[in-house]
């Protein structure tokens, strides 16, 4: 396997499967099935995933709320989704943690890294919830941060979308994808891959992120095993 460790980016969005809102229970099992194959090469797996189809801290304006009441019920969405993954692995018989940002104590662990890291040693698949525990942060920025904590190899953002391009795929039909690009050039050309808080953790710890097609089956496991899969960004 290419990857000792690896840190897998769901955003919540995803979850929701052609729903508009909460989770999908076909594209949950979906995810649950990927994540197994992934723990079953060897590789340790570590899983954040995202609120969106739940709420999202910039729309409590719209809800006439406070943004950051707001994010903190972006972190709860996200403990729910986790939650939900968690249930969804465990009913495939895959050891799984919840460890979350914010303390729940009946749900789940509170985030500790040396306890993270000794749960993925022991062939866990650990799930960190609640984002990094702060608000007018996003998941992103815990995905960049826990990879960094934790020492993995890369981050494995799964979209939608199976890379980088150079414009917008769904909009632009000229659009080319990129199978591999430099932290650099993603900052020169501006394009999407991260927010920047997100990003620039990666870009000055050296952290190689690739963005592919998580809705594609197998490809997390292509990806493990060291085949060219979405868009490498590296320095
Ligand atoms: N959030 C936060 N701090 C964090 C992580 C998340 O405040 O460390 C809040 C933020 O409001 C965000 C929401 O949780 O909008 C849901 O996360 P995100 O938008 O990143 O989810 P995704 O877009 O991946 O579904």
């Amino acid at each position: 396997m290419k990857y000792t460790r690896i840190l897998l980016k769901l955003s919540g969005e995803a979850l929701m499967g052609n729903q508009q809102y909460g989770i999908d229970a076909e594209r949950l099992m979906q995810y649950a099935e990927e994540i197994k194959a992934a723990a079953a090469t060897g590789t340790q797996v570590a899983v954040v995933i995202g609120g969106g189809n739940i709420f999202r801290g910039v729309q409590a304006e719209a809800f006439g709320l406070d943004r950051v009441q707001g994010d903190y019920m972006g972190m709860l969405a996200t403990v729910i989704n986790s939650m939900a993954l968690q249930s969804a692995l465990e009913k495939l018989n895959v050891n799984t943690r919840l460890l979350s940002g914010v303390t729940i104590q009946r749900v789940c662990e509170p985030y500790i890294r040396r306890r993270a890291l000794r749960h993925l040693e022991k062939g866990r698949v650990v799930i960190f919830g609640a984002g990094i525990g702060s608000p007018y942060f996003t998941t992103d920025s815990a995905a960049s941060l826990r990879a960094i904590e934790i020492e993995a190899d890369v981050v494995l953002k799964g979209t939608r979308v199976d890379g980088i391009y150079t414009a917008d795929p769904e909009k632009d039909p000229t659009a080319v994808r990129y199978p591999e690009i430099t932290f650099e050039e993603v900052m020169e050309k501006n394009l999407n891959v991260m927010d920047m808080t997100a990003f620039t953790l990666c870009k000055e710890n050296n952290l190689p992120i690739i963005v592919f097609d998580m809705n594609k089956g197998g490809n997390l496991q292509r990806l493990i095993a060291g085949e060219t899969v979405g868009t490498l960004v590296k320095m």
